[in-house]
């Protein structure tokens, strides 16, 4: 079992690369994915704790904003982390993203959700990329929500009057530069339209122009009909067993931060068999870790 996209505590998931590891050895799961938000800081953990007969697989889910302003995420897996230019990106959104958690707690104390700086920071335990689910986290100990969920369909909901964006670049700048930082690129839940507005195909035909590898089409957030509409989509990249274009499936396991179950959707031995190769080509090094 493959699952190529999952968070620790190194962002919005619950558990620590420890923890995920053996969870995801004890449910079957043979390579596993660590792709915490827009950060690498997890990747030491994991390599220092990987169980015996797992393959890892270091990447992180960069964040992206288009022109007009739709969210899309990036899993970015297999590149070089000493990459400057991928590290600038990274210290740049985690910037962005502690200045904007400022401004949403202003607009959260304005409408009376008493609510402080220190206590979110709290709720990221590891110097990780902080996010809404730790502000969701902080909001329910004060007994505004019972659960992020809660939170998420409400008050922190990107259509809230609360919310605020931060800073990313474009999907198309962030897929050149995981490939020239040696790594491949999937587009992460490409439709997943209850997190608000979604790219359509043509854009996501523009980013596979550029170098995009792959397309997250198993994902609890997209419906059947969406499943089968992105692989229809796909199949003109695809010839019998040759494709210039991956199809993926993956958890995008929280920890105990959302429902989704790591193994929940998986990836077929051959697409990642495909992908190796694509990074190969691009860095000369077999990064995916075996003990
Ligand atoms: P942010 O990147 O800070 O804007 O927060 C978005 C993150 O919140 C996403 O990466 C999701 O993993 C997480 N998220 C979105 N919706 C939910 C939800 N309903 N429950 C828990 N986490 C969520
Ligand atoms: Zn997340
Ligand atoms: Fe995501
Ligand atoms: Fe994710």
């Amino acid at each position: 079992m493959i699952d190529l996209h999952t968070h620790s505590r190194f962002s919005d998931g619950t558990d620590s690369p420890t923890v995920l590891m053996a969870k995801a050895r004890a449910a079957g799961i043979t390579t596993l994915g660590i792709t915490d938000h827009d950060t690498t800081a997890g990747w030491s953990e994991a390599l220092e704790s990987l169980p015996n007969n797992m393959e890892l697989v270091l990447g992180s889910e960069i964040s992206a904003l288009t022109e007009d302003g739709i969210s899309v995420h990036i899993v970015a897996l297999l590149f070089d982390p000493q990459n400057s230019e991928l590290n600038s990106l990274f210290s740049n959104t985690q910037e962005s993203r502690v200045q904007r958690m400022h401004k949403m707690i202003e607009n959260l104390n304005a409408a009376g959700f008493h609510i402080t700086y220190e206590e979110v920071i709290a709720e990221l335990r590891e110097e990780g990329t902080l996010g809404r689910p730790h502000l969701a986290d902080a909001m329910i100990k004060k007994g505004f929500f019972r659960s992020r969920d809660e939170a998420f369909a409400s008050t922190l909901s990107n259509n809230s009057p609360y919310f605020v964006s931060h800073s990313a670049p474009t999907p198309a700048r962030v897929v050149e530069l995981i490939k020239a930082a040696g790594g491949v690129s999937i587009i992460a839940h490409p439709l997943a339209s209850l997190r608000g507005r979604t790219l359509d195909l043509s854009s996501i035909e523009e980013l596979i122009t550029v170098g995009l590898d792959g397309v997250e089409v198993d994902h609890r957030d997209h419906s059947e009909a969406e499943r089968k509409l992105l692989r229809d989509f796909l199949s003109q990249w695809r010839d019998g067993t040759k494709r210039s274009v991956g199809v993926f499936g993956s958890s995008d396991y929280h920890g105990n931060g959302k429902l989704n179950l790591l193994g929940e959707n998986t990836t077929d031995p051959q697409e990642w068999e495909w992908l190796k190769e694509v990074a190969f080509s691009r860095s000369h090094e077999r990064r995916a870790v075996q003990r």
